[in-house]
């Protein structure tokens, strides 16, 4: 594994996640690939794996005394057990503790009053007590540490629980405030976080860690991304659904980039774009285990095969919208998206035919449920057509290059399905993306079974 770059101008920008920081033991090796990469000077990391769960519970807002001292309890422990492994506790201890006070007032805040920059507030503290543990970490194994503080330079709006960064004043900001940090040491801040130009607290939305190093790669003008997980790197497929899923060794950001949006977990969505915009290599890698390499996305790869993976992502809603007034019309779609845009609804796959169009709605929901078309969007759209909202679908997206120009390749794919019913099949609009929706009933056998016969 060629991470370590010998240029000394060389900047990487190194992203842990919620697993990679779980407990001691998973810092270290975290604060042991560091240590190993002269380049790696700026370092962002998510909250300790589960935190940020239990402090969306408590930002909820949780009457029951005794379960709110529960979670507490729990989020204490998480922390102090980390501690408690430390050569130096005492550089940490009062801090730690005054964050876990702070808390456990919010906490009781949001149990009278919850509100979403009430739990932004709230939820960036997984990040903030997570560098004070792993900046210690980094210092107890010899290496120059700094903790900084990523909201004096993530700059977004005002949209709590999903805030937008603003790239111009982030890379500004982090000229005067990140660079002169950078000389020799290194830099340990939170993904994750933000804050808008009043100073309150925002967050990116979950997962958004990944999408935060990003940004600051793009303001830094650094030469790599690098994104440290549990698993090694994107593969063909989810390995829990076929173990016949290869591991990718090179992607290119087009593919990677349909890929994240079509529910391969392993990157948040948004982490692509700032990197494609500045022409950033991204290595995605486990913490666990970095001697077996990752994936590698950059703009051009060695290889572009017609398929190349499979991605699964299922609580999709289909709604249907039928009318005989569509028939030869014009302005009927118009009208349908007038109406969606207005009630803030996400449309992601569309198709139509003569009298009907189908599209399924995004996910918007951190929840993970299936999207729901709202009542009063319902209402609207029921005065132009007839409404049918279907669940229980997945929808299946076959990443891969000039799929749609490539003679044949349909048969391939659709030869093998024949036993399984296939909605709303989209195709042709990318080169490198076709995607339907089955039912979730079908939906890993369809995997499995078109993994076998185009991808293995
Ligand atoms: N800690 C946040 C979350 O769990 C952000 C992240 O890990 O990317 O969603
Ligand atoms: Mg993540």
């Amino acid at each position: 594994m060629s991470l370590v770059d010998n240029n000394a101008t060389a900047l990487t920008v190194a992203k842990f996640g919620g697993t990679s920081v779980a407990d001691f033991t998973a810092m270290s090796r975290s604060a042991a690939i560091v240590k190993q990469n002269p380049a790696a000077r700026i370092v962002l990391i998510s909250a300790c794996s589960g935190v940020t769960n239990l402090l969306v519970e408590l930002a909820n807002g949780i009457n029951d005394s005794a379960r709110r001292q529960q979670l507490l309890t729990r989020l204490k422990e998480i922390h102090r057990n980390v501690i408690s492994e430390l050569k130096s506790p005492e550089n940490v201890l009062t801090e730690v503790d005054s964050l876990l006070d702070s808390v456990s007032i919010l906490a009781e805040q949001a149990a009278t009053q919850p509100s979403i920059p009430l739990t932004d507030q709230l939820v960036s503290h997984g990040e903030l007590l997570s560098t004070h543990l792993f900046s210690q970490i980094l210092n107890e194994m010899g290496v120059n540490t700094i903790r900084f503080d990523i909201r004096n330079i993530m700059r977004t709006d005002s949209q709590f629980g999903k805030a937008i960064p603003q790239p111009e004043m982030i890379r500004q900001l982090a000229a005067a405030e990140l660079q002169p940090l950078l000389e020799n040491q290194v830099v340990v801040s939170q993904g994750f976080i933000g804050s808008d130009s009043k100073g309150n607290t925002t967050t990116l939305g979950r997962g958004g860690s990944d999408y935060s190093a990003a940004l600051v790669a793009e303001a830094t003008d650094a030469s790599t991304l690098e994104i440290w997980t549990d698993v090694p790197g994107m593969y063909s497929t989810d390995p829990r659904i076929t173990s016949a899923a290869k591991p990718i060794k090179e992607i290119s950001f087009s593919e990677a980039s349909e890929m994240a949006n079509f529910g391969a977990k392993i990157l948040h969505p948004s982490t692509l774009v700032p990197a494609i915009r500045q022409q950033i290599p991204v290595f995605i890698g486990s913490s666990k285990a970095p001697e077996q390499g990752g994936t590698w996305i950059r703009e051009s790869v060695s290889e572009a095969p017609l398929f190349r993976a499979l991605a699964l992502r299922c609580n999709q809603t289909m709604v249907t919208l039928t009318s005989l007034n569509m028939f030869h019309a014009y302005g009927f779609l118009a009208e349908v998206f007038r109406i969606l845009a207005e009630h803030k609804v996400s449309v992601d796959l569309i198709t139509t035919s003569e009298v009907s169009v189908s599209l399924t709605l995004d996910q918007t929901d951190t929840g993970g449920g299936a999207p729901t078309l709202p009542e009063k969007a319902v209402k609207e759209l029921n005065r132009l057509c007839r409404v049918e909202v279907e669940q229980g679908l997945c929808l299946v997206a076959l990443i891969g290059n000039q799929m749609s120009s490539t003679k044949g390749s349909a048969k391939q794919i659709f030869g093998t399905l024949e036993d399984y019913n296939l909605r709303m099949i989209c195709y042709g609009a990318s080169p490198h993306n076709l995607c339907f929706l089955v039912k979730e009933q079908d939906a890993k056998s369809v995997v499995k079974t078109l993994h076998k016969k185009i991808l293995e």
